[in-house]
This record gives structure tokens, C-alpha cells and sequence, in this order.
């Protein structure tokens, strides 16, 4: 669309206003209305933002900054996605991108001079089961090939609003492969609650201690201390967040979860807020499900009509709680919990310093419980079922079970859930997979296992995992996921300590040198070097873990890297002779003598 008018702007900030109010936490979800409606964010709603929030000029800008689906400059009216992740392109997205932007006659990352199409990589939109994917002014359209691509050229030239493509581009299925202990029944309503109210808070919070159930993350807190914790600290408020911003690239359980579970995660929530006894809670969705934000809210309204979210939930006096959706805007980082409450702040998605955790100072300074989907859809489940019914399975250490997202060279990509202490080999089996080189666990910030390493199993103990399970087969060169993950933390990177965002960008160019066929056994040590210093000197987790994949693979995957060296000693990473081409041609010099190589 073309620059709008002061009044077009100061209208839908008005509008917004009314419908997400002026509290200055609201400020991201009134950026994302106005990306969606202008295509960018213009300066005109900056001010008026200002003006209507009391916020600060700074704080809005560095803002627009920090969230990649957000844009200080207009975008096209076609604002088109391409996930970016390794199993995207293991499926031929980079062709298909190059093909439409042919079609278009646009380059990646740009904007055409009409205005009418913006074409760009973005990092995993989590429907690896069913890529190649795009999404198309924020809504996925999956299962790309060459048709689709043309059709899709073929609708943008003549205009034809995203709204009137056919349904089928966007359609997304659950591909639930393997249910286990918690999706082999289907989604309830208010069994959990019964439960609850029946024996009261301190029982259910014992039947969670019993379960053994721990976060599914990653990192494996104990979900019940946590809940404990929250509700020993002293505090007027208590919250109750669901971290849905699954950005692991692999990761896609989430989706599936929200769209077929959605009742047992609220329920979830709900429990928690009853035993904390917060009163609010947050759902923080993923910027790219922004998909499935009528289905939760249509769940969320309806769930009030059954008296199970509002005032006296169940007909319980005083057992008042409701949950508000609040959307990312493309910030991997925002799954970090600290991240992830400043972000539902209103504010740049930065890491806080902890302590304090924020069970004792999360939003807005307020005992908060951060869990994620997995985590309370088998909270829900165990109030259920019982404590000792999800101890059934599992190990000692790792009570239950794990959802898995399966994706890459398998024959079967989808969902899979498994008991802990399940070995990889049984999940390839399943999947169908074959001669395979390497699975990804975990995602980009995750494990990179070898064949003999196939029989460790699933658990805390052992192979720790939020849920991705990408898998490459022995065609596979190794270095190429290396180079998608040293991009991706690069790009992901927030920039707030030096040693995540140099260190980002020295591991991405230094695994550019190696793929160039320049690099040197110096440049793979520095990499090693590189590597370390992230992990014990980062801010966070991203920093910590951005640096695995590549350490990974040079430990068991050397001949990847090996292969490509120059030679053994040490060589720049740019070519000084020929930077200095300019220089010559202004002296008007091309000797021997003018030249590098012939003095070394
Ligand atoms: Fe930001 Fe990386 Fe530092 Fe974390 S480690 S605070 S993501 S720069």
C-alpha cells in the first residue's frame, strides 16, 4: 500500500488503543497491528504511540529495531517469508525462492520498485514436517514446490489478496505419527480442574511433586518446586506465563499442541494460576503461529462460557483467572524465559540478569511461573490421571514422557512421543529414516549425534531435548548444517554481550572461510577458541549453546571441514591482494612489484 495518511495512522492507533489499551506492556502488540495494517511501522505512529502510552521515543524505536517482523520501512504489499532452516532447505526452499524472485523480478531481501512484493529468508517457521514454507504476509503456506511457486507468482502480479488464494496453500496438519502417555487420549475439558477443586490446592501440587514432572524445555526444573517457589514469594500478584515461542529451529510440537490440545494447556494454566494463586496469565505465541490466534482465542472464549477460565471458575469463590495472547514478532531469543517477560513487557527482548529468577521477580517485577506448552498440557494430565500414573513411564530421573518434532531425511516427519530412556535408534526406526549419518537433537543450540551414539537414549540424563529431532542422511555434507546454524545464532544473536555477538559473527565467517575452500587448521582452532570463550563468557543460553553444532561437528564430523582446508598453515580470511585492486588502478600500477603474493 502506498504511505498512509496522518489520519489513516492516528485512526488505528485509536482503534488499537481501544481494544489493547494504553498500558505502556502493550506496546509490541500495538506495533504488530500497525506493521500488519501499514506494512511497517511509520513514524507518524511512533509519535502517536508516544503521545498515547507515555512511553519513550527511544524505547519504541529500538523496539521496531529488535523484532524482525517489524520494519521502520515499508515492506511489500506481499511481504513473503521463506523458513530458512536447514531441513527447508534440505527440501529445496533456496531453489524455490531464487524461482519465484525470477518470477517476481524482485532479489531476496528487497522490496520491488512498484511496492508490490518484499521476498526474504526468516529462520525456522516450524513446519519442517510439511516444508518447504513461506509465510505470506505472516500466515503459512506449506508443502511448496515449483507449481505452487508459479501459482503463487501468478496471484501476486495480478494483486489477488492473500485472503483469496486457495485454501489449500495454508492448510497445516498435525502429522501425529506416534502419540504416547499424553496424546493418545484426546483433549478434555475441566478433568484436571475437577480434580483440583475436589482435593484442594495443596493436594494437586503434591500430585504434581509425585509425578516427578519436570519442565520440558530443556533445562528440566522441577516443575512443582517451581509452582512452589512462586507461591512462597511475598507478592499482592502472581502470573502465570505459557511460553509458546518454540523458535529451536526443528521445533514444531507446539503447534500441534495449541491446535489439537489446546483445552489441556489452558487447563494446565489454569491449574497453576489456582495453586500460585495468580489471577492472570499470558500465552505468548510464536509471531509465526500467528495462524492459530482465532482458534485459541475462539477456545478462550468458549472455555469462559463453560465457567472454566473468568470469575468463580467451576463455581468456586474467589477462583478468578483469565489468559490473554500475547504475539511474538519473529525474536528467537524471547524463549528465554527472562527474554520472553520482557518481551510481554512491551519492551526489546533482552536476557535479565539472574537471580532474581523470576519466580520471584517476573513480569512486572511480580512472582511469575514460566512454563511451556509440553509442561502444563502434562501437568492437565497428571491432575487427571495421578502422579503415580505418569511415573509409570520414564526413568528415575526423567518421569514421563517426550514429544518429539521429527523432521529431515525420514520418511515419516511428524510428531512422535516417547517414554524417557527411549533410545535415538527406536525414534529413526519409527520414523523411517535410513542410512543416517547424524541426528540434530535439541535443535541448532542442541547435540549433533553420530551413528554410535544412536543407542543413548532419551532423558535428562542423558540426551536432553526440547523436542527438535532433525536427521541427515549419509548424502548429507555436515558443513551445510554448520553453515545454517552459524547464520541463524548470528542473526539471532540480541547483541547485548560481547561475547555472543562477536563471537556470532566470527564463528559464521570463519565456517564462510572453510566453506570457500580458504580456511586453515589456524582458522578451525580459532573456531575451537571461538567456541569456548562463548560458552563460559555469554549472558545466556544462546550464547552458551550457539557454538555446539559447530564444536560438535569438528570433533565427529571432521573430514566436513577437513576436506575444504587451503592448507595446513595459516591464510587470511579475505583476499588483501586483490582488496587492493582499486589502489593499483588509481596508481596506474599492475607490476609484479605492485602486487602481494610475489613479496610473501
Ligand atoms: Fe544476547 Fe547472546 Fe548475550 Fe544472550 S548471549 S544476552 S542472546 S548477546
Amino acid at each position: 500500500m502506498s504511505i498512509p495518511s496522518a489520519e489513516q495512522v492516528a485512526g488505528l492507533v485509536a482503534e488499537s488503543i481501544h481494544q489493547r489499551g494504553r498500558e505502556p506492556e502493550s506496546l509490541l502488540q500495538h506495533l504488530i497491528a500497525i506493521q500488519q495494517k501499514f506494512n511497517h511501522v511509520p513514524e507518524s505512529a511512533v509519535e502517536a504511540l508516544v503521545g498515547e502510552l507515555g512511553v519513550a521515543r527511544t524505547r519504541i524505536k529500538s523496539a521496531v529495531a529488535f523484532y524482525a517482523f517489524l520494519h521502520d520501512r515499508p515492506r511489500g504489499e506481499f511481504d513473503i517469508l521463506f523458513s530458512d532452516n536447514i531441513t527447508d532447505q534440505m527440501l529445496g526452499s533456496r531453489r524455490l525462492m531464487r524461482l519465484l524472485c525470477e518470477r517476481l523480478d524482485v532479489e531476496p531481501g528487497t522490496t520491488r520498485a512498484d511496492g508490490r512484493v518484499t521476498v526474504d529468508p526468516t529462520s525456522c517457521t516450524g513446519m519442517c514436517d510439511q516444508g518447504p514454507a513461506i509465510l505470506v504476509n505472516g500466515m503459512a503456506v506449506t508443502r511448496l514446490d515449483a507449481q505452487r511457486v508459479d501459482r503463487i507468482a501468478d496471484l501476486v502480479q495480478a494483486g489477488t489478496e492473500p485472503v483469496h488464494w486457495p485454501g489449500d496453500f495454508f492448510r497445516v496438519v498435525d502429522n501425529l505419527r506416534h502419540p504416547g502417555l499424553l496424546l493418545s487420549a484426546p483433549d478434555t475439558q475441566g478433568g484436571g480442574l475437577g480434580t483440583l477443586l475436589e482435593k484442594g490446592a495443596d493436594a494437586a501440587l503434591a500430585e504434581v511433586e509425585r509425578s516427578g514432572l519436570r519442565g520440558r524445555g530443556g533445562a528440566g526444573f522441577t516443575t512443582a518446586l517451581k509452582w512452589k517457589l512462586c507461591r512462597q514469594a511475598r507478592s499482592a500478584e502472581r502470573y502465570v506465563v505459557c511460553n509458546a515461542d518454540e523458535g529451536e529451529p526443528g521445533t514444531f510440537k507446539d503447534r500441534v499442541l495449541l491446535t489439537s490440545y489446546a483445552d489441556l494447556v489452558l487447563e494446565g494454566m489454569t491449574a497453576c494460576a489456582r495453586i500460585i494463586g495468580a489471577r492472570r496469565g499470558f500465552l505468548y505465541l510464536r509471531g509465526e503461529y500467528r495462524y492459530l490466534l482465532r482458534h485459541l482465542e475462539s477456545v478462550l472464549e468458549r472455555r469462559r462460557a463453560q465457567g472454566l477460565l473468568g470469575r468463580d471458575i467451576r463455581g468456586e469463590r474467589g477462583f478468578d483467572f483469565d489468559i490473554a495472547i500475547h504475539l511474538g514478532a519473529g525474536a528467537y531469543v524471547c524463549g528465554e524465559e527472562s527474554a520472553l517477560i520482557e518481551s510481554l513487557e512491551g519492551k526489546r527482548g533482552v536476557t535479565r540478569k539472574r537471580p532474581p529468577f523470576p519466580v520471584t521477580s517476573g513480569y512486572l517485577g511480580h512472582p511469575t511461573v514460566v512454563n511451556n506448552v509440553e509442561t502444563f498440557l502434562a501437568a492437565a494430565r497428571i491432575l487427571e490421571q495421578g502422579g503415580a500414573w505418569f511415573r509409570s513411564e520414564g526413568t528415575d530421573k526423567s518421569a514421563g514422557s517426550k514429544i518429539l518434532s521429527v523432521s529431515g531425511d525420514v520418511d515419516r516427519p511428524g510428531i512422535y512421543e516417547y517414554p524417557f530412556g527411549t533410545p535415538v535408534s527406536q525414534v529413526l526406526a519409527d520414523c523411517g529414516a535410513e542410512h543416517t549419518q547424524a541426528v540434530q537433537v535439541s535443535g541448532a543450540a542442541g547435540e549433533t549425534l553420530s551413528a554410535p551414539e544412536f543407542e543413548r537414549v532419551l532423558a535428562f540424563e542423558d540426551l536432553p531435548t526440547a523436542g527438535s529431532f532433525m536427521v541427515f542422511h549419509h548424502g548429507r555434507d555436515m558443513l551445510d548444517m554448520v553453515r545454517n546454524f552459524a547464520h541463524f545464532f548470528q542473526h539471532e544473536s540480541c547483541g547485548f554481550c560481547t561475547p555472543c555477538r562477536v563471537g556470532t559473527a566470527l564463528l559464521r565467517d570463519l565456517v564462510e572461510k572453510v566453506a570457500a575452500g580458504q580456511a586453515s587448521d589456524y582458522d578451525l582452532d580459532e573456531m575451537r577458541h571461538v567456541g569456548a570463550v562463548m560458552r563460559q563468557a555469554s549472558h545466556c543460553g544462546l550464547g552458551h549453546s550457539a557454538p555446539n553444532h559447530l564444536l560438535s561437528t569438528l570433533e565427529k564430523f571432521p573430514e566436513s571441514c577437513r576436506r575444504r582446508l587451503r592448507s595446513p598453515d595459516y591464510s587470511p580470511s579475505f583476499d588483501l591482494d586483490a582488496a587492493l585492486a582499486d589502489a593499483r588502478a588509481i596508481a596506474g600500477r599492475d607490476d609484479a612489484g605492485a602486487h602481494l603474493e610475489g613479496e610473501t
